[in-house]
């Protein structure tokens, strides 16, 4: 992938509107920057392996302070190499890379800017996008929707990449860690890509839970009220090792 930037880089940048040689987008990628990259794509590349995306759906930002580090839009995630490190600022002008930025990038920089996320990931899960063409809520059939703040919402749909989508999800997002997106499916966030992307496996494992549970003829599961679910959240903040 790195050869074949360069190779757009040499013979004029293949972007439309692309900036000059020496614009603050060819800056050098510092330090943290580069290890942040790594996460990302680690990150990504995991998406694919553990079945939440298929090809280039989906998409991983990560921030170094104000800095948003993006995956590419449409490139294999096993392409990515250290120098196609893509990164914008919060009004998203590209300052790293030649790689266009993600398409979704409006979903990205709206959680970047609205929230102290420090990693964002956005997926096409399979049993998540299902659930988010039958109803404008996941029922709460587990306790783990209280690790994303309460019951989880469905944005209504809105073409993908547009700011549409992206408000639509920052309300579907109000309170929350993570929402579906109406025919399209997933994105959530955290305070580090591991939880970003746990967030995200937690929410497709919930959304299975509830397809496989009511789609035994003649039953349907029960559901927690909204007390259990924030009783449960409040609990799971305590949850695990201390520190
Ligand atoms: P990108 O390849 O542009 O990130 O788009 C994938 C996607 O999920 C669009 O919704
Ligand atoms: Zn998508």
């Amino acid at each position: 992938m790195a050869e074949e930037r360069r190779d757009q880089r040499d013979g004029r940048d293949a972007r439309e509107g692309a900036q000059a040689v020496g614009e603050p987008w060819r800056r050098r990628v510092r330090a943290e920057e580069a290890q942040a990259w790594d996460a990302l794509v680690a990150t990504a590349r995991r998406t694919v392996s553990d079945g939440l995306v298929v090809g280039t759906s989906g998409n991983v930002s990560v921030r170094v302070g104000d800095i948003v580090l993006v995956t590419p839009s449409g490139v294999p995630y096993d392409r990515l190499t250290p120098d196609d490190t893509v990164g914008v600022d919060l009004d998203g002008r590209q300052v790293l890379g030649t790689l266009l930025p993600t398409s979704e990038l409006p979903m990205h920089l709206a959680v970047h800017r609205s929230t102290d996320a420090r990693a964002v990931v956005h997926t096409h899960a399979v049993h998540a996008t299902a659930v988010s063409t039958l109803v404008p809520e996941l029922p709460s059939v587990h306790y783990m929707s209280g690790a994303l703040g309460g019951p989880v919402r469905v944005a209504p749909y809105a073409t993908y990449g547009t700011e549409e989508l992206a408000e639509n999800m920052l309300r579907a997002l109000t309170d929350r860690s993570a929402c579906l997106l109406q025919n399209h499916g997933t994105i959530a966030y955290g305070d580090s890509l591991d939880q970003a992307y746990d967030r995200t496996a937690q929410l497709e494992w919930m959304c299975r839970v509830w397809l496989t549970a009511s789609s035994v003829p003649g039953l349907s599961p029960t559901l927690l009220s909204e007390e259990q679910v924030a009783e449960a959240g409040e609990r799971l903040r305590g949850y695990g090792q201390r520190g």
